[in-house]
């Protein structure tokens, strides 16, 4: 753990609700340059919206949310979303990447094509700048032979290491991953999970949304419990995995085996 290290995301006492009820209760996290967090709970706790409004692909009722230095303040009381706070969410989602569970590239251009895709149309980098950075970073995932290929032709684990490398052509200083690995085929789950644990070799800060234990309890600086639409535990993977303080977690990590 980067103990030492700045802050880069803060989360304080964020709620959220759909229609339904309550998704997200008062969730407060902070995550350190350079750390590498697995967040795991049972199916429908909350994982994947926490993940979705630490990007602002969703935006909180409530709290705040401090990513890169970027301040979200919202009390609850708002009725829909100023242009102050809409500026902010975007300015946000610019130092955060994002790879789903199955998000497909698009399937009529090339793996480099994708690559290159936003950092042409949305930052107007030039072609061979774009094509540059696309060519090094889909060699660091593995993918420098694979560049002229079409997505059909990948495998799944290639095309999650693709998605990967897109994300990362907007230069994010955070990574989020939503179950990354939980449509691939067994064999495949190891390549995507290597890709994370080197870009933590290089300092990147990563939120991961797991079902891997064995990776999250390895490769993590922390794991994250949650339950019911708040963290009920957090800890180094050892002591939460062998020692669980608190009951839910406890009842969690029982049934997975
Ligand atoms: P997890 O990723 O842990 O499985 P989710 O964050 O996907 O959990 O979902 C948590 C709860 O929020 C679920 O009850 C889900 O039905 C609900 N939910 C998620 N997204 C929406 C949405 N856009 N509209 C309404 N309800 C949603
Ligand atoms: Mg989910």
């Amino acid at each position: 753990m980067n103990r030492t290290a700045e802050p880069l995301v803060v989360v304080d006492h964020l709620c959220k609700s759909f229609e339904d009820g309550e998704v997200l209760n008062n969730v407060s996290l902070t995550i350190r340059e350079g750390d590498l967090v697995s967040v795991i709970g049972p199916s429908g706790c909350g994982k994947s919206t926490f993940l979705r409004c630490l990007n602002c692909l969703e935006i909180m009722d409530s709290g705040s949310l401090t990513v890169c230095g970027l301040t979200l303040t919202r009390t609850g009381q708002e009725k829909g979303y100023d242009r102050r706070t809409l500026d902010t969410a975007h300015e946000i989602r610019k130092e955060v990447g994002m790879v789903f569970q199955s998000f497909t590239l698009f399937p009529h251009k090339t793996v480099l094509e994708n690559v290159m895709l936003a950092p042409r149309v949305v930052k107007g980098e030039p072609p061979e700048q774009a094509e540059d950075n696309a060519v090094r970073l889909l060699k660091k995932v593995g993918l420098g032979d694979f560049i002229r290929r079409y997505p059909s032709t990948l495998s799944g684990g290639q095309t999650q290491r693709a998605a990967i490398a897109r994300a990362l052509a907007m230069n994010p200083r955070v990574m989020l991953y939503d179950e990354p690995t939980s449509a691939l085929d067994p064999e495949l789950v190891g390549e995507v999970l290597q890709v994370m644990r080197d870009l933590d070799g290089e300092g990147m800060t990563q939120i991961i949304v797991t079902h891997e234990m064995r990776f999250a309890r390895d490769a993590s600086d922390y794991i994250v419990f949650m339950d019911r639409g708040e963290i009920v535990e957090l800890d180094d993977g050892d002591v939460l995995f062998t020692s669980p303080k608190n009951d839910r977690t406890r009842e969690f990590l029982r049934h997975l085996v």
